[in-house]
């Protein structure tokens, strides 16, 4: 098979504007980045939609594994199915963070015959999205320091400010840092630090909101720390929220591009779902669903983060309903969390498959939870043999589960027609989506509902930390707000060396944190990280600018 570079090189890109016409959406509203990106206004939402009946389509995944299951290229797949069947679909899908493209994991565009283009410039800069959101967030933390600088009119306690600087790298050396050093003229000395942008509120804040109208009031409520008496200090006393709009307007516009066949994709904003919220912005899912019958969007890592927090975060903020849910999967993932050593997973050996399907069946149940039917898509890599597939089949059907081989990665659309067509078997027997907790409950049972319910634990424990916490948002009036777990992706409890579906563990809080401009309590559990660190080979090492011009390694 061709490299997804050899792939992407032989195709011609269609024009942009042929895109956009083809979604109906009027040239007035297009801020173009060149031949093949362009932003769409938010204003093209206030024309009326010729969309009725538009349908919401979800694609999560069982617990992911260090390859990753392929939600982006299922997702991709799945909307070329459609364009295939000639139907008015539409993709929304999250940015890519530089972090994770120098990383580990590498580009986040798909891959094979289901890529979304171009990949470099998705992947690198794209329209300069990320670094709007990161000179947002730190014209924040330099305006809390010049005001502590001049006087500290607010009473600002320097130890006592938890807002943090961001940048969308992953540079383990920058988590903790001391500020100001240097002397009097350098500003006050005191303890911060850098988070990756993806993890920022800001970037939650921008994927939350509706209008610039609701991005003021985010702002404005967004908590910065506290006063040397206790009280709270919010970026409203800075008065800087002009600036702050000014720095995100262009941002707010969702990025349209395609897929390698055609298909309409909207690409807008980027919080990782471990330690955020997890799925692209509402404004290119709302987008998205005024202009195409069928939209499909993703979140991740598993169901259990992704798709929790899409719920009970994002659709209940923009009143959302998925139409249908898919949940993808992988033999090599189910052999993993049947025990198997990860340097094997390419040899054929059915038990393994066997004893990894109770993570798939934890998955199959949450989506239950939620009054959804899950469609399994297994997403087909070269390696895997009809024997091992047909164990996973055998065992979804016989639970009256719906269930598709899918080779968008070889086949591009043609390889997830099946899928598609189970797809909307679920979709026209769906049902209204039941929260995990409702808003008036304390935090700690929201907590202790998503962690037993989602994760399958059997308590949890507040550190003491957490419990000063908790008094915090007691203090605050905020405990009406949905909580956003970060937890660790590779395991179903927080414990990320937990493989399979762990039983009887106990899931420990040890931080609650304020983001009362998005508008939510993150949860913070295990170790797990705001700034991710590069592994000792970074994906930085295989990537290569070409004399011509051209950029390879990025995928
Ligand atoms: P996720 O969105 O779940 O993180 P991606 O769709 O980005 O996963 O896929 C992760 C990586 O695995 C990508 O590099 C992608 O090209 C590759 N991949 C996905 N599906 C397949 C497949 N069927 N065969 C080979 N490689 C695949
Ligand atoms: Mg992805």
């Amino acid at each position: 098979m061709l490299t997804d570079n050899e792939i992407t090189k032989q195709c011609q890109t269609k024009d942009i504007r042929e895109i956009t016409k083809s979604l109906n959406i009027d040239e007035q509203f297009l801020i173009p980045f060149g031949r093949d990106i362009t932003k769409i206004n938010i204003d093209a939402l206030k024309q009326k939609s010729k969309q009725k009946n538009s349908k919401l389509i979800l694609v999560s995944a069982t617990t992911p594994t260090p390859a990753g299951e392929g939600k982006t290229t299922t997702t991709i797949g799945i909307g070329q199915a459609f364009t295939q069947l000639g139907d008015s679909i539409c993709l929304a899908l999250r940015e890519p963070s530089l972090g994770p493209c120098m990383g580990m994991k590498g580009g986040a565009t798909g891959g094979g015959y289901s890529q979304v283009l171009p990949v470099e410039r998705i992947n690198l800069h794209f329209t300069g999205d990320f670094h709007a959101i990161t000179s947002t967030n730190n014209m924040i933390s330099a305006a809390i320091d010049n005001h502590v600088f001049h006087g500290n009119a607010l009473n600002i306690d320097p130890r006592q400010i938890v807002w943090r600087r961001v940048m969308d790298m992953n540079d383990r050396s920058l988590r903790n840092i001391v500020l100001g050093l240097g002397g009097k003229m350098q500003g006050t000395p005191r303890e911060g630090g850098f988070d990756i942008t993806a993890a920022s509120e800001i970037m939650a804040i921008l994927c939350l909101t509706n209008s610039f109208k609701d991005l003021e009031r985010r702002l404005n409520n967004t908590l910065l720390g506290y006063s040397y008496t206790g009280e709270p200090v919010f970026v409203r006393a800075l008065g800087i929220t002009g600036a702050l709009l000014a720095l995100l307007k262009d941002a707010m516009h969702p990025n349209l591009v395609q897929s390698l066949e055609g298909t309409p994709t909207f690409i807008h904003g980027g919080p990782f779902a471990n330690i955020a919220h997890g799925c692209n912005s509402i404004l290119a899912t709302k987008m998205a669903m005024h202009h195409a019958e069928w939209t499909v969007t993703e979140a991740g890592f598993g169901f259990d983060l992704g798709a929790e927090k899409f719920f009970d975060i994002k659709c209940r903020i923009a009143e959302l309903d998925p139409a249908a849910v898919v949940l993808v999967t992988t033999v090599r993932a189910l052999k993993m969390h049947g025990g198997m050593d990860k340097n094997h997973l390419t040899t054929v050996n059915l038990e393994f498959v066997k004893q990894g399907l109770d993570n798939l069946d934890k998955h199959i149940e949450s989506v239950e939870l939620f009054n959804k039917e899950p469609v399994v898509a297994l997403n087909r890599f070269a390696d895997d043999s009809d024997e091992e597939i047909a164990i996973i089949r055998k065992h979804v059907e016989a639970k009256g589960i719906l269930f598709a081989e899918s080779n968008h990665y070889t086949e591009g659309g043609k390889g997830s027609i099946d899928l598609v067509e189970k797809i909307k078997l679920a979709a026209a027997k769906s049902q209204p989506f039941t929260s995990m907790y409702d808003l008036d409950d304390s935090v700690f049972d929201k907590i202790s509902k998503v962690c037993k319910a989602m994760y399958g634990a059997k308590d949890i424990a507040l550190t003491k930390d957490a419990e000063r916490d908790l008094h915090h948002v007691q203090h605050l009036q905020l405990e009406h707000l949905p909580i956003c777990i970060a937890k660790a992706p590779s395991s179903l409890s927080d414990d990320p060396l937990l493989h399979g579906r762990p039983r009887d563990f106990q899931v420990t809080v040890r931080n609650i944190q304020v983001n009362a401009g998005a508008g939510f309590l993150v949860v913070l559990t295990g170790n797990i990280l705001r700034m991710p660190g590069l592994p000792k080979e970074p994906s930085a090492t295989k990537i290569k600018l070409l004399e011509s011009g051209e950029i390879v390694g990025v995928s």
